[in-house]
């Protein structure tokens, strides 16, 4: 790391590259909203303040080395600087060369990425480099620093690569630290009182430690008040009197000029949650969320409310506009800040919120806990238990209100969507309004998301399932095999795309009493007439002898073959058992990372399902008729089992056996190939069930081949029935093994 030289006891570390070329780029990127650099500077302040207090709760002599919690700031315009200060926890040497310098986080790439994607520096609080944010106005800055741990050090760079640490002997601090700013020349504003006032207020009203702003005065006086002026009240008097103004007064002895710095508190709003609600503004909260979050947006939804009773509390929840970063990073856990009876205790109290509710930021102040309860003692804390259970019913609730506005909730549906299905698997108490809180596409709404509450008052009269699909993007869904039927019976399915629905799904079952039904699984019954179903019985009937063939050949590749009625165009689908899983779900298991040996009682058990209406189907049952080991027959159930598997949405066990046939008929249809001629002697033709070869030939005078390299016709011509047209429609490609 660092090149260091011992000389003076001045050691220079070089920044870590990363915080190098973030400097550079802070430094040189064109950004107008420079006055960020001071919430980000209070907001460090404040966060060390709130460090000491919390040590000084379970160990009251952390603050020996002063009690006061408060942060300055000192603008002086003869030196060209800005001073804030605070009395922190400070920062011993070691964190110091880390916090400031060598240690990189995982922020500063991402936000270098954000900021050449068009980010806005004023983001840079949330990529946890605020600190660095000085330079947007600064040429050189100084951070001098006490920790009760360490002696006092003092920090200094002015970029380029490099910073110095060295012992301070300068005034001492007691505890805490001082960020002193030279400013660059054409940032001067930042020492004048009003902007100052104006950047404090606009950014970090809410900081909950005073925040005194030193105002500069010209005095003019009696030389007969001198004497007065000095006593202790006076935080600094100094004499800038010119030599001559002072002789001049000497002689006259009537007035002088002195600099007078006064204190001014710049925060003195009480805290936001304590406050009425019916008297806060939007703007307000906003602002509030603001200063809480670092987020330079406004928050999308709000809830501020109090308990009282047994258990007292003000709490005041927030959902933001979009996912922080990390946030199922359980590391990064700051979301709810807890006080008690207004006072800071944490803002990384894990047992607040549920894990699903991560994406939630606010204030929670409780009037019953204890100022210095521990964090172990915290977490068993009846009284905490039943805050967060509150927390939670009141999250539940302001999602529901946020649900009333289409547009706002489908912002917050896009983002936390996933939050709100681990909450389904997470927390059983609450499933029935996590429920309500679900929206899905449908194959009557492909455009807007509907609640399962909608689909339900939709339901057709004789309906009694929810049909759901899920797969993996709306596209496959729709055109799925499964769904033929149900959409031209005008039936509305779900379509589920996110990897996390059939889970959920899986744990719901019923909703409204009705029982969610996936149509990728065997037994699908449709609304249907008596009539209906006494003709589906007799197809079933007839085609047996086929059904039982079928299964002979695929043996344990399937559980069984059934006839159904959900297909119309295909001749055939493979569906799952009610308890495996469906192919969707096979794709998102073989995907896991950890993803290993299925136990074979989840592994995927098939049903193959065929359409008694098809004309594949059809000629299939008139040979097994005939002969019940029809080699062609054979044959060519391999072939639509593998193709059903595919559109079923499987992978196939060996893709390239299944290729190899098709290059066969390409082939074949292309104009013939004489290895798959001779090979195929006892292939038989589907159009009308010739099955030597020569009679074959002569019977069906194949369309000339088409010229070499020309594709193929887009799609096969229709089968049909044997007898039925046959003289019209060009012949089909016969298919041997
Ligand atoms: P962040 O505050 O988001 O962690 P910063 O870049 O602003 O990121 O600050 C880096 C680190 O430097 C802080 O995490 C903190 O440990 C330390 N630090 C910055 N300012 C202060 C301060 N005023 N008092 C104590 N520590 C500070």
């Amino acid at each position: 790391m660092a090149t260091s030289s011992k000389k003076d006891e001045v050691e220079t570390f070089a920044f870590q590259a990363e915080i190098a070329q973030l400097m550079s780029l802070i430094i040189n990127t064109f950004y107008s909203n420079k006055e960020i650099f001071l919430r980000e500077l209070i907001s460090n302040a404040s966060d060390a303040l709130d460090k000491i207090r919390y040590e000084s709760l379970i160990d009251p002599s952390k603050l020996n080395s002063g009690k006061d919690l408060k942060i300055t700031i000192i603008p002086d315009v003869h030196n060209r600087t800005l001073t804030i200060v605070d009395t922190g926890i400070g920062m011993t040497k070691v964190d110091l060369v880390n916090n400031l310098g060598t240690i990189v986080k995982s922020g500063t790439k991402a936000f270098m990425e954000a900021l050449q994607a068009g980010a806005d520096i004023s983001m840079i609080g949330q990529f946890g480099v605020g600190f660095y944010s000085a330079y947007l106005v600064a040429e050189k800055v100084t951070v001098i620093t006490k920790h009760n741990d360490d002696e006092q050090y003092a920090w200094e760079s002015s970029a380029g690569g490099s910073f110095t640490v060295r012992l301070d002997r300068g005034e001492p601090l007691g505890r805490g630290t001082k960020v002193i700013l030279l400013l660059k020349k054409d940032h001067l504003e930042y020492l004048k009182e009003r902007r100052l006032n104006e950047v404090v207020k606009k950014h970090s009203q809410f900081i909950g430690y005073p925040i005194t702003l030193f105002v500069e005065y010209e005095h003019q006086k009696e030389e007969s008040d001198e004497g007065k002026d000095n006593s202790e009240d006076r935080p600094k008097v100094e004499d800038i009197g010119s030599e001559e103004e002072k002789r001049e007064s000497d002689k006259k002895k009537k007035t002088i000029k002195e600099k007078v710095i006064v204190p001014e508190e710049l925060n003195k709003a009480k805290p936001i949650w304590t406050r009425n609600p019916d008297g806060i503004t939007n703007e307000e909260y906003a602002e509030f969320y603001k200063s809480l979050t670092n987020d330079w947006e406004d928050h999308l939804a709000v809830k501020h409310f109090a308990v009282e009773g047994q258990l007292e509390f003000r709490a005041l929840l927030y959902v933001p506009r979009r996912p922080p970063l990390g946030l199922f990073d359980t590391r990064r856990r700051k979301n709810i800040k807890l006080y008690v009876r207004r006072i800071f205790i944490m803002e990384d109290c894990e047992d607040l919120l549920p894990e699903y509710l991560n994406f939630i930021h606010g204030v929670v102040d409780s009037e019953d806990l204890s100022l210095n309860i521990s964090r172990e003692r915290l977490q068993q804390s009846r009284i905490l238990k039943a805050i967060k259970k509150h927390l939670v019913k009141k999250c539940l609730e302001l999602f529901a209100e946020l649900a009333e506005d289409k547009e706002s909730y489908m912002i917050f549906y896009e983002h936390f969507s996933g939050n709100i299905k681990l909450g389904l698997h997470d927390d059983t108490q609450n499933h029935q309004k996590l429920l309500e809180l679900l929206r899905f596409h449908t194959s009557a709404s492909m455009d807007e998301m509907v609640s399962l509450k909608d689909y339900c008052a939709r339901m057709k009269e004789n309906q009694t399932l929810i049909y759901y699909l899920a797969g993996e993007n709306l596209e496959l869904i729709a055109n799925s095999v499964f769904v033929e039927r149900l959409c031209k019976r005008g039936l509305e399915v779900i379509y589920m795309t996110e990897p996390m629905d059939e889970y959920c799904i899986y744990l719901l079952k019923t909703f409204e009493g009705k029982t969610c039904f996936s149509v990728a699984k065997v037994g699908l019954e449709l609304p249907e007439t008596e009539e209906e179903k006494a003709t589906l019985e007799e197809k079933k009937a007839k085609l047996g002898k086929l059904c039982k063939a079928i299964k002979k050949r695929l043996e344990s590749k399937i559980e069984k073959v059934v006839v159904s009625n959900r297909l119309v165009t295909s001749p055939c689908c493979i569906v799952t058992t009610l308890y495996g899983w469906t192919a969707n779900m096979e794709r998102i298991q073989k995907a896991q990372a950890l993803y290993c040996n299925t136990p074979d009682y989840m592994s995927t058990r098939k049903c193959m399902e065929i359409n008694p209406d098809d004309a594949i189907i059809e000629i299939m049952r008139q040979k097994i008729e005939i002969d019940e080991n029809d080699k062609g027959v054979k044959d060519l159930v391999i072939l639509l089992y593998e193709l059903a598997l595919l559109s079923s949405g499987f992978t196939l066990e060996n893709p390239q056996i299944h290729v190899n046939r098709i290059y066969k008929m390409i082939r074949y249809g292309l104009g013939g190939e004489p290895g798959w001629v001779s090979r195929s002697a006892r292939a038989y033709c589907l159009h009308c069930g010739t099955k030597e070869l020569k009679r074959r030939k002569k019977a069906h005078a194949r369309p000339s081949p088409p010229p070499p390299f020309s594709p193929p016709p887009p799609e096969a011509p229709p089968i049909s029935p044997a007898g039925e047209g046959s003289e019209a429609a060009p012949p089909p490609p016969f298919l041997c093994q």
